[in-house]
């Protein structure tokens, strides 16, 4: 059995620092939307909080936007899809457009990361690190795009040759609703608008009501970097009113969600009725396949480091680790020795890893998810608790003793909660890895090329990671098997998910 170590917490350690003058001016911002180019008020005076996770504080309000703000937002993305004021722009201005976006970010990096930790309670480093970058990354690729997307001439079959000229074009899809979550908030941004944007099409995008900010100040830099008026959206507000509205919308062509599958099935409900064209990114509960050959002082840090980042709430985050039995007890020890670094901190900590969670409603969730385990008859090894503080900090958590039947087991937490089981052989942990209705994404580690190969080809899942982690790349495919979504993002494939095909036949 793993050792015990309980942390030890001060509450003065959870004392938020200082934001900079750029950060409390974005704050202080008349709450409004931004439609055409220009910031509008709402037709209604109702707002959000802005909430610092940190420290449970109101430091700002938004917009929730009315029936009426998403109306004015489809017609305006409408008008400017109808009359190719983007999508008849030479390539070669869309890439360039895009790629300026890019630059106004990395311009702006360090504003968008303290932005990003004041907003959503990651810490600072990683925004600086992980999310902005990978923001600009994703403009970047994508904007290349927009000049080598192309179609085909093909001969029909049943026709001599020489009497028909037909060929398959692409074109852009329409008006894009892009509805994205609050865990990598201007991330998911730019990875929603990046392939719309290439590909010709206008957009809506209403950011995650927990965490606008990003996405607000993002439309500030839309009509420096040169996009014409109504390409690009943002509007603020709630899911179940402004998201559903959009979602319904007749003058919505496409909606690409990211966020839980619990939603993403509502939203597929409600797009279908107009058969919009749909692409969801939802839940997973990813395993985490340790084989015995592999050196547990590595790997054991490693998969701390798939379920703790970002406080767990990442779609991917390997939320269910198996260990070959004859390493267990290491790999409990490791993971529970490495909980140390994922002490949780304010996010605007310099030395912080991990923050606290978005919001109170989630570190509720977590905790109710950590209590059902208990009851269940899990053993808590390491966490299972909050430390006292006014923010939403959740300590990092690693239960073992788990059925496959409990709900820490089945179900996503998105929080900082590890479960952890046995395995013998590979066919059984490739029959447990695959027990969930999801497949997202899992990880396996080990030197032995065939077991790697031969689990690879055996779990169900969009992405599978060998000896690594959580790695995602804006060239490569990411998407869900089973509940776990629908189409894919990034990749030719992200870009095609923005364009229908048209076939045309000319008889000569
Ligand atoms: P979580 O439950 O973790 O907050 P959600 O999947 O609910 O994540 O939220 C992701 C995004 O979906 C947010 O932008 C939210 O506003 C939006 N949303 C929530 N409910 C709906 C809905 N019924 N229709 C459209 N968008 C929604
Ligand atoms: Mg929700």
């Amino acid at each position: 059995m793993a050792t015990v170590h309980p942390i030890v917490e001060h509450t003065d350690s959870f004392v938020q620092r200082d934001y900079s003058p750029a950060a409390k001016r974005a704050l202080e911002r008349r709450p409004a939307l931004f439609i055409n180019n220009e910031w509008v008020s709402s037709s209604h005076r109702a707002t959000l909080i802005v909430e610092d996770p940190s420290t449970g504080r109101e430091v700002g309000r938004i917009v929730d936007a009315s029936d009426a703000d998403v109306d004015r937002a489809v017609a305006t993305a409408r008008g400017a899809f109808d009359d190719g004021r983007w999508s008849n722009l030479p390539p070669k201005v869309r890439e360039r457009t895009i790629n300026k976006l890019a630059d106004l970010i990395e311009a702006h990096a360090a504003e968008f990361a303290e932005l990003e930790a004041i907003d959503n309670g990651k810490p600072v480093g990683f925004a600086t690190m992980v999310d902005i970058p990978g923001a600009v990354d994703h403009l970047r690729y994508m904007a290349g795009w927009a000049s080598k997307l192309g179609g085909e001439v093909m001969d029909p079959l049943a026709l001599p040759r020489g009497t028909v000229f037909s060929y398959v074009a692409r074109e852009p899809v329409g008006v894009a609703a892009q509805i994205i979550p609050w865990n990598f908030p201007l991330l998911m941004a730019t990875l929603k608008i990046s392939p719309a944007l290439a590909a010709g099409c206008t957009l809506i995008l209403k950011p995650a009501e927990q965490t606008s900010l990003t996405a607000l100040r993002l439309a500030d830099f839309v009509a420096e970097a040169g996009f014409p008026p109504g390409v690009i959206n943002v509007i603020t507000g709630n899911g179940h009113t402004a998201g559903a509205r959009l979602v319904k919308h007749p003058g919505v062509d496409k909606v690409a969600f990211t966020g839980s599958t619990e939603v993403g099935k509502i939203i597929s409900r409600n797009a279908t009725d107009s058969l919009k064209r749909v692409t969801l990114e939802l839940g997973g509960k990813s395993p985490v396949i340790v084989l015995p050959d592999v050196n547990v002082e590595e790997v054991a840090p490693a998969a701390a480091g798939g379920i703790f980042f970002n406080s767990g709430q990442i779609c991917v985050a390997g939320s269910r680790l198996f260990a070959h039995r004859s390493i267990f007890d290491r790999m409990v020890e490791g993971v529970t020795a490495a909980t140390a670094f994922w002490k949780p901190r304010p996010s605007l900590d310099p030395q912080a890893h991990m923050g606290p969670l978005v919001s109170k409603e989630q570190m509720d969730r977590v905790m109710g998810y950590i209590e059902a385990g208990k009851r269940d008859g899990a053993t808590v090894v390491v966490g299972g608790d909050a430390p006292a503080a006014n923010g939403y900090y959740v300590n990092p958590t690693v239960l073992v003793n788990v059925k496959p039947s409990m709900s820490v087991v089945r179900e996503e937490i998105f929080g900082p909660v590890l479960v952890a089981q046995r395995f013998d052989t590979l066919d059984e942990v490739a029959k447990a890895a695959n027990d969930t209705s999801y497949g997202l994404a899992a990880s396996i580690w080990t030197k032995d090329v065939s077991s790697m190969l031969r689990l690879a080809a055996k779990i169900k899942a969009g992405t599978v990671w060998g000896n690594c982690q959580a790695v995602i790349d804006p060239a490569l495919p990411f998407g869900g098997f089973k509940q776990s979504g629908i189409g894919r993002e990034q990749g030719r494939e992200g870009i095609e998910a923005y364009t229908e095909l048209k076939t045309v036949i000319i008889q000569l």
